[in-house]
């Protein structure tokens, strides 16, 4: 950066934190007893004055390095990242983000699933914090951008405000969620739904079992937390219990990258809901059974599959989207028949109605088709079907004015994936602040983002923080 720049970067960040800090203390007529009484003010102002320029700069070699040697906790070999819940390599990766949270002055605690968070005490701890976070959990053969970014980038945003000087008033806090992804027992966002009080998953968890056959407590009990059935509901928070909850993550996106834009400011994140479908037939020869006489499972479900398309684009938004990711056909030979066939359908939107109306849409289909090809609907099963969230309206303008001062360009953008946020929000105001990656890649080892990229969106994070935590 320019030393020009920086000097107007500099000013910006400072008038920034003063006004915010003058406005706090004007508003907040408790504080100003609290300052009277003591003597003294409670946002220790001189701490501001004594900035000193490099004290708010991303340290971006340390985060570089942190994200490399998080990478290497990986069971696939590099530039892949393979990093399953629970598994030898997740507990190692939780113990350097531990460390690193206490490193960074936080005190650190765990629940009963191994959500991880650090707590940075604020100057009027009883108020509800400010949190931020993410997940390291990968997918196979993925990359180590994913989540990885929105926890080493917090903990960053940590350091950067306590190098800054800057004390909060609310306290702040890092979480690093467990299993966002749904890799070992197909539940996405197992710890962020939890805490957000899922009565049914921490049910479901009770039977849970993996690949291979290893039950969800006794694959906790290998990585050290030793859960009983009543811890779970442990787990859950109240809403309310805080003040609002922050994600930084990269877009797993092209649109940043193609518009050069440096900060997506999400407004909602599309929910996904899922369907399975089964269709059953008679089967047959498929030399000896003439086609008036058929009743072919196979051709239902292309149909249905059609039909997906069909209702996902005329609900007139693209917004809503729908795929069939999984398509099978019994006994999957060429000269036999299909007798029967599953389908696995995915379909999201950031409009909760209109999703469910193109689930109903594709219920009447499979109804339809079963009978008009003499079939029998044996399963039309809803697996999951999340409701949307919407970003609230005061975090994302704090996120803006967070841009505007350190002039980032940046716009507003719907997050079409989900994420921790997606069930935090059931708790929590939230917000989401995406950074670009290259060309969108994601779950894949090709994922990338810059490490300037990475510091812009920490200090969009870090100064979105501090502001939240001194409203
Ligand atoms: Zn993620």
């Amino acid at each position: 950066m320019a030393p020009k720049l920086s000097q107007s970067f500099l000013l910006s960040v400072l008038v920034f934190f003063l006004s915010s800090i003058l406005a706090a203390t004007h508003e907040d007529p408790t504080r100003r007893t609290m300052e009277e009484f003591s003597g003294y003010p409670t946002v220790p102002l001189h701490s501001f004055l004594s900035l000193s320029p490099s004290s708010l700069f991303v340290d971006k070699e340390s985060l570089q390095r942190q994200i490399d040697e998080l990478s290497t906790f990986s069971d696939t070999p590099a530039p892949s990242v393979t990093r399953v819940l629970y598994s030898e390599k997740d507990v190692l990766a939780r113990r350097y983000i531990k460390n690193l949270m206490e490193q960074a002055g936080l005190s650190v605690r765990e629940d009963a699933v191994g959500n991880i968070f650090g707590r940075w005490s604020g100057s009027e701890p009883a108020l509800a914090a400010v949190a931020t976070g993410s997940h390291i959990d990968a997918i196979p053969y993925s990359g180590r951008y994913d989540g990885v970014v929105g926890v080493l980038g917090a903990i960053e945003a940590i350091n950067l405000l306590k190098r800054s000087g800057f004390q909060p008033k609310k306290s702040l806090e890092v979480i690093m969620f467990t299993s966002e992804e749904p890799t070992r027992f197909g539940i996405g966002c197992l710890g962020s739904r939890l805490l957000a009080g899922s009565e049914t998953l921490a049910n479901a968890l009770k039977e849970t079992v993996d690949g291979q056959n290893i039950s969800f407590f006794g694959a906790a009990k290998f990585a050290g937390y030793n859960i009983h059935e009543e811890h779970l509901s442990n787990v859950f928070l109240k809403k309310g219990s805080y003040f609002a909850f922050l994600e930084l993550h990269i877009e797993q996106g092209p649109i940043l990258e193609e518009e050069g834009v440096s900060i997506g400011i999400v407004t909602a994140i599309a929910a996904p809901a899922s369907v399975k479908v089964e269709f059953e037939g008679n089967g047959g020869h498929a030399g000896a059974v003439l086609m008036p006489t058929r009743n072919d499972a196979g051709l239902a479900a292309a149909e249905l599959a059609l039909a997906v398309e069909k209702h996902v684009l005329d609900s007139g938004s693209v917004d809503t989207v729908g795929t069939v990711g999984i398509l099978e056909l019994h006994p999957g030979a060429i000269n036999s028949i299909p007798s029967k066939s599953h389908l696995e359908i995915d379909t999201r939107d950031i409009d909760e109605k209109r999703r469910n109306s193109v689930i109903e849409k594709l219920h009447q289909s499979a109804i339809d088709i079963a009978k008009n090809r003499r079939v029998k609907l044996s399963e039309f099963k809803i697996i999951n079907q999340d409701p949307p969230a919407l970003s609230e309206k005061s975090i994302i303008n704090a996120m803006e004015v967070a841009a505007q001062h350190l002039n980032l360009s940046h716009k507003l953008m719907i997050s079409r994936a989900y994420h921790d946020s997606l069930f935090m929000a059931r708790i929590s105001p939230m917000g989401m602040i995406f950074i670009p990656c290259y060309k969108g890649f994601s779950h894949k080892p090709e994922e990338y983002a810059s490490i300037d990229d990475i510091a812009n969106g920490v200090k969009v994070l870090a100064l979105t923080l501090a502001n939240l935590s001194l409203d």
